[in-house]
């Protein structure tokens, strides 16, 4: 399976990045099975990677096999995905999620650069203690969900359900979800977080059948539970994908319902970051100020074979760049960064500036642990660091 390559000139990648309409950063949460793997895969087959055209010098592939893709992905914890809706161009983020609810954190870190988290609940099993586990997660981090139902085959092939049954299934998982938001999620956001599957906030479909819908389309189409019933009885499943691919269901979720960075950082940072939301500092943070003062989370470190060890972070507030004077609040170590990247495309491409919003991998920082914060070192004496990252484990007995 190969992933199309997208070129863009580095003018018009930056152009975008310093425009938060046009930025969305999210990754796939979910229960071990439930189809996380597969549904990234069908998020990278169907949109583009987006990759820094490089003036005078032909790319040495258009694609890239996912198997590669994956490798890469575990190395750089983050890939972009150039996505049009509405005629608008997009870069999408995605942030790579362990795919297993560990003990150490890695949960944690990767939601502290995401805004928004795709939730993937198999259809058959439901919510679960894992999805569970992973919804309060983001909610401690203020990363707003949305779900995709999967699996939808299993229940017609599987459980024999009708149409109604498959309805009523679905309303279920719906309720069991939005049960999470209650319990878990900030009073102020309760509401606003419940996902309503009439406002495109639910996806559903068979990541193995790379098919999927959200119920506006399905009702803009004119697509029935009876219509998708019948795909698998009468064997026209490979059709129901290419009318309602997954990738454009769940990118269209993503764009509609994760908020940009910016808004999100509105209320994100008075939850994550400890200084005063009402300082000068706080306030470029709240509105991810691409003109204020450098701040950067750093959510994986790497060692690179060649260049040496890679932070990769959010930028949350100004614009880092090659030669900067940075202060490492955790290490209390003063560092120059000596290159600025991005993650995209089969290589991390350098890159001269990266503002605020929008995810970096930074060379020269070599003090740094997930975790750590890096401010401009004109603001060492005054930054705050961010909080630190809760680590919400699964109880070992349940009592019910
Ligand atoms: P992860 O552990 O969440 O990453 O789950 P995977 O993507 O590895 O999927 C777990 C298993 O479920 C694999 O055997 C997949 O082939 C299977 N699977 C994923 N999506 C679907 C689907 O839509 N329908 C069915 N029947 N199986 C699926």
């Amino acid at each position: 399976m190969a992933v199309r390559i997208i070129e863009k000139k580095i003018e018009d990648i930056l152009s975008m990045m310093r425009n938060p309409a046009q930025v969305r950063n999210a990754g796939t949460l979910a229960h071990v099975d439930h189809g996380k793997t597969t549904t990234t895969d069908s998020l990278l087959m169907g949109a583009g990677l987006l990759s820094p055209k490089v003036a005078g010098k032909a790319l040495a592939m258009d694609y890239v096999e996912i198997e590669q893709l994956r490798q890469m992905t575990v190395k750089s914890a983050n890939i972009s995905l150039y996505f049009e809706y509405e005629g608008k161009p997009y870069i999408i983020n995605f942030v790579d999620t362990p795919g297993h609810v560990d003990f150490t954190g890695h949960v944690t870190r990767s939601l502290r650069v995401m805004d928004g988290a795709l939730v993937v609940v198999d259809a058959v099993e439901g919510v679960m203690t894992q999805t569970e586990t992973v919804v309060r997660q983001a909610m401690e981090e203020m990363v707003r969900p949305v779900l995709f139902i999967n699996k939808i085959d299993r229940l017609i092939k599987e459980l024999r359900l009708n149409p109604n049954e498959i309805q009523e299934r679905i309303i279920e998982i719906v309720k069991d979800f939005n049960n999470l938001i209650d319990m878990y999620a900030d009073p102020n956001f309760k509401d606003k977080w419940k996902v309503d599957p009439s406002k495109g906030q639910v996806a559903l479909g068979s990541a193995l059948n790379k098919w999927g819908v959200t119920i506006p389309q399905a009702a803009k189409a004119g697509l029935k539970f009876s219509n998708i019933v019948d795909a698998y009885e009468k064997n026209y499943v490979d059709e129901l994908a290419q009318e309602f691919p997954l990738y454009r269901a769940i990118l269209n979720m993503i764009v509609e319902h994760v908020p940009p960075p910016n808004v999100a950082q509105r209320y994100r940072i008075p939850k994550i970051w400890r200084g005063d939301i009402n300082s000068p500092l706080g306030k470029a943070l709240l509105e991810a100020d691409p003109d204020g003062p450098t701040v950067i989370a750093v959510s994986k470190m790497n060692k690179d074979p060649h260049a040496g060890l890679i932070a990769t972070g959010r930028v949350f507030s100004g614009t880092i760049r090659e030669g900067d004077e940075v202060y490492l609040i955790n290490a209390k170590t003063s560092k120059r960064v000596l290159q600025t990247y991005l993650y995209m495309g089969p290589n991390r491409i350098v890159i001269p500036e990266v503002p605020a919003g929008n995810i970096v991998a930074l060379l020269g920082v070599d003090d740094a642990r997930a975790g750590e914060t890096i401010v401009a070192s004109s603001i060492k004496d005054v930054a705050a660091p961010f909080e630190r990252m809760k680590y919400i484990s699964e109880p070992v007995v349940t009592v019910a």
